[in-house]
């Protein structure tokens, strides 16, 4: 009985709180920061609900915006070097 509390403590252990909230999150303590999903530079580890509010949906879609400009400048001087 007590064996498993201490397990299940372990267990819980093994994944990061939220720097806001404390409440448990899915990531894994030994998940590399940039694989991170939630994750707030300067701040840490947070839930998906501390995250939406800590980033509007018009930043997220910003951010979304340079990814697929990034990725299209990628896909620009591929073409480039084929021809
Ligand atoms: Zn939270």
């Amino acid at each position: 009985m007590v064996n498993r509390l201490i397990k299940a403590i372990q267990a819980e252990s093994e994944f990061e709180a939220c720097v806001r909230c404390g409440e448990p999150t899915d990531v894994r303590r030994d998940t590399p920061v940039d694989m991170r999903m939630h994750y707030v530079e300067g701040a840490g580890q947070s839930c998906p609900e501390c995250y939406g509010k800590a980033y509007p949906e018009n930043r997220k879609r910003r951010e979304k915006t340079e990814l697929t400009m990034y990725f299209g400048e990628m896909g620009i001087s591929l073409d480039v070097s084929l021809n």
